[in-house]
């Protein structure tokens, strides 16, 4: 394979920096930033808001917040104000203690965030669930967890079967003209007259800090645990990654309902000071490229399906706006397609920064850092204090360019710290050697670079090859004519499995047998015969999660008449 390097840009650190962080870096260096490691009090929302809000940060902005309706801005001592509120509300109104589980269900607006704080100041574990959740997912979501408190709207309160979950006593709920009968709370009027002084609860670094269920692309979602150590990676990878600098205006375009939006919507930045972008409401590029422009974003985190859509809006509307406080741009969430890479060139003229990690690893772990070649459609090197591998499935390690299972050794402060009510799922992560094995598989080059190939399920075997289904559809959406792709084997007598491409059209093709024969042949000469799909299906849209995510488990299973599985976590 062809290895094109684009220049480095320049960072917080640069390339020899990492070298010796490889080499000697220790994570109680990381921990030194972290006020508990002078003061011995550890609370993540304490150390993400009240720390800046008792320093010259004061009176910085913590959080601009937009949406069509609303246009707000935080200081971080109004950050504090506000969090003190909330959890003098959920301490006095709705008894929460260290170790309870507080779910949040609600749009992403600032008294999300308060909310969230407010909870964590009170040691309690946060459960957050993305809006647009039907009953049934709320619904299993605060059964497994036994959630004693859900934070929630009026207009989403339908979709919570409060009597049906016994665990749960107290409803909050944000909104006008809220009754406060039984177990509900009137959140608006309560924080007119809430205390602005609130004791915060201190906790152990092995206490639990967020319950993230995840994304659900290969089955039913699981609730990962994640504790307040986590702080320390969160803060690292801020600096290292992020690149966060103290007059940076950040934006993470993720929802608090994916730990995207939780680890690097609120921890990653805020630990570091920084002024953080929250946008609410519906995708629209115009809207999300006059964001950029009109509060002067610098360093911005989104994902591929984004990055994809904005490319279909066209170069054209690039052009109306003034992105030109844009120095760092980053991706997660699915392989980033090098044709992306370069367009984020020709009209960011920056780089996309792709970064791999999951709900389980609890923060990034192989990332691209600003400072280093970036080599388009691979996700990067482990970063220092991580070791990673490509096991075979006996734990051992495979040479260069073999593909097998991506996997982490055991020890950064992030990883989970269990799966909720399930050890044995914990535990079926773990190979011997102490590797964390992701369900990724991937293969790295003689550089240290890893190559992201597919999840393994995905993994596609034809005619006695292995086919990542990534290479394919990233050589997929080279076509002009093609939005998105996704690609899954297919049973075949003969060769064992076929591949069969299922692919969204741009505006303005047509969906026709001949488009058919030219995509089949640009994949065989731009990738390989044995990668090129035998069979070709259009369609207007593609499966997705809703943090964007093309699932193919249900790509497969209608294709091959099979149960569907959880759809709880699909796009409408
Ligand atoms: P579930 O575990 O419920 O099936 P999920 O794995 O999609 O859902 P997440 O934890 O949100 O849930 O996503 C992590 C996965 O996303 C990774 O295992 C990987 O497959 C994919 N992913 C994340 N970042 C990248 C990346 N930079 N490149 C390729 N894949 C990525
Ligand atoms: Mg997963």
């Amino acid at each position: 394979m062809k290895l094109e390097a684009l220049p480095a840009a320049k960072g917080n650190h640069n390339l020899e920096d990492y070298q010796k962080a490889y080499d000697q870096f220790d994570w109680s260096e990381a921990e030194k930033n972290l006020s508990w490691s002078e003061t011995g009090r550890i609370n993540a929302a304490y150390e993400a808001i009240d720390k800046h809000a008792e320093s010259f940060r004061k009176n910085k902005v913590a959080l601009y917040y937009r949406d069509p309706e609303r246009e707000e801005k935080y200081t971080f001592k109004e950050m504090k104000e506000h969090s003190n509120k909330a959890g003098n509300i959920l301490r006095q109104c709705a008894d929460v203690e260290k170790g309870d589980r507080v779910f949040v269900f609600m749009p992403r607006t600032p008294e999300l965030y308060f909310t969230v704080l407010g909870a964590i100041k009170l040691g309690a574990i946060v459960g957050p669930l993305f809006e647009a959740f039907m009953e049934g997912a709320v619904s299993d979501r605060l059964k497994d967890s036994e959630a004693k408190v859900i934070v929630t709207t009026p207009e989403l309160l339908e979709r919570v079967p409060f009597n049906d979950l016994p665990a749960l006593k107290h409803v909050v709920l944000v909104g006008e003209n809220v009754n406060e009968d039984g177990p509900y709370i009137d959140f608006l009027t309560r924080m007119k007259t809430a205390s602005t002084k609130l004791e915060i609860e201190w906790v152990e670094k092995t206490d639990g800090l967020l319950l993230h269920y995840t994304s659900g692309s290969t089955g039913k979602p699981k609730g990962v645990l994640h504790v307040h150590q986590a702080m320390v990676q969160h803060y690292q990878t801020g600096s290292w990654v992020l690149d966060l600098k103290e007059d940076d205006v950040y934006w993470c375009t993720a929802d608090p309902g994916w730990v995207t939006g939780t680890v690097y919507g609120i921890f990653g930045p805020w630990l570091h000071g920084a002024s953080n972008v929250i946008v609410g409401g519906r995708f629209k590029p115009e809207h999300w490229y006059e964001t950029i422009q009109n509060y002067g974003v610098t360093v911005w985190y989104s994902a591929p399906t984004a990055f994809r859509m904005l490319m279909g809006a066209g170069d054209e509307l690039v052009k109306q706006y003034d992105l030109s406080s844009l120095r760092h741009v980053l991706s997660v969430g699915e392989p980033l397609n090098p044709e992306v890479v370069r367009w984020g060139v020709k009209v960011f003229d920056n780089r996309i920064h792709d970064t791999w990690w999951m709900t389980e690893t609890g923060a990034q772990v192989i990332c691209n850092y600003p400072s280093m070649e970036i080599k388009p459609g691979s996700m990067g090197k482990p970063i220092p204090g991580v070791q990673a591998a490509i096991v075979d499935d006996q734990g051992n390690e495979v040479p260069p360019y073999r593909m097998g299972n991506l996997a982490i050794k055991k020890g950064w402060p992030s990883m989970m710290h269990a799966i909720w009510n399930n050890k044995e799922k914990y535990e079926s992560y773990f190979m011997p050697g102490d590797w964390y094995v992701s369900g990724d598989s991937a293969y790295k080059d003689e550089d240290g670079y890893y190559w992201f190939q597919g999840r393994i399920d995905d993994v596609i075997m034809t005619s006695g090859e292995r086919v990542g289904p990534f290479e394919v559809e990233s050589k997929l959406v080279e076509h002009p004519a093609i939005a998105e792709a996704g690609v899954i084997g297919k049973p075949d007598p003969v060769r064992g499995e076929i591949i069969k491409a299922f692919v969204a059209l741009r505006d303005g093709y047509e969906a026709t047998d001949e488009l058919k024969e030219e995509i089949r042949n640009f994949v065989k000469k731009g990738l390989a015969a044995h990668a090129a799909p035998r069979e070709i299906e259009f369609r207007d849209k593609l499966p997705k999660t809703r943090s964007g995510k093309i699932m193919r488990r249900v790509l497969k299973a209608w294709e091959l008449d099979l149960p569907t599985g959880d759809l709880s976590t699909m796009e409408d």
